[in-house]
């Protein structure tokens, strides 16, 4: 597998919300998706962008900005996965390609799988499964599990809140599940978004009728990524609405598992 370069916003060492075990998490830079509630909007935009810097600690100081996005070759990026091999051994752990999405960046996502699954280790693509089918054909065989977003299955509100159609993350659902992958869905609750019985019904009763389903996650909303908006001069449009509560997040956890879906709250 040749080397490439691509354009990454962070790596997270010694990540233990996305998949199994102690793992590296990758964030690629750009996402076809521009989701409302999106927790990371800086790996939004392909290109490298400006961010106003957290330490402008004053409206009227100078404005300090730092950049955000590295380019970064797949074997710079293997060199600092494999500094904590030992913890994924003793773990389970791994590495996860998130981002942003991983699959605006085929050939860079398709190197780094290899190169990792040549090291042995552990691979899951956290994605929002907007991409085209022949990109997954590539990638199918060196991922070891999915994380893979479902949001709304109504198409207009889908549009409405992401920006995209539901049309290519259905039929993309369906081939890895057809290639008899392992798939943990991640359900984001947004409250007044997601999180209606329609939605929630609708949902579960789609995943009930595919296989290889592992789990549900249902992820709670929370604000924490506001300020980042701030930063970098976006707006943010849910500022006035609150995270679920504990128990709204129990009761739609009792409602998908009517539908005999394993459901864990939280990633
Ligand atoms: S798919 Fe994920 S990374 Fe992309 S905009 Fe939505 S929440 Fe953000």
């Amino acid at each position: 597998m040749k080397e490439t370069r691509g354009l990454i916003f962070d790596i997270k060492r010694f990540a233990i919300h996305d998949g199994p075990g102690i793992r590296t998490t990758i964030f690629f830079k750009g996402c076809p998706l521009e989701c409302w509630w999106c927790a990371n909007p800086e790996g939004q935009k392909k290109e490298h962008e400006e961010i106003i810097s957290p330490f402008q600690l004053e409206e009227n100081d100078e404005c300090i900005k730092d950049v955000i996005g590295d380019e970064i070759s797949s074997q710079e990026v293997i060199d600092e996965i494999l500094k904590d091999r030992v913890f994924y051994e003793e773990s389970n752990g791994g590495v996860t390609f998130s981002g942003g999405e991983p699959l605006m960046q085929p050939e860079f996502l398709q190197s780094l799988l290899a190169l990792s699954k040549q090291e042995g280790i552990h691979t899951i693509l956290d994605t929002s499964g907007y991409g085209t089918q022949s990109i997954f054909e590539k990638i199918v065989d060196d991922v070891d599990l999915f994380l893979y977003d479902l949001k709304l299955l109504d198409m207009e509100k889908h549009l409405k809140y992401t920006g995209v159609s539901t049309d290519l993350i259905l039929q993309n659902l369906s081939f890895l599940v057809d290639k008899k992958q392992n798939i943990i869905i991640r359900i984001p609750i947004v409250p007044g978004i997601t999180d209606s019985s329609a939605n929630l019904n609708q949902i579960g009763k789609y995943l009930s009728e595919l296989k290889s389903i592992i789990r549900v996650d249902i992820l709670p909303y929370n604000k924490m990524s506001e300020a980042k908006y701030n930063r970098l001069g976006k707006t943010y449009k849910l500022s006035n609405i609150a995270p679920p509560s504990d128990e709204r997040m129990s009761e739609i956890k009792n409602q998908l598992e009517l539908f005999g879906l394993k459901v864990k709250i939280g990633g």
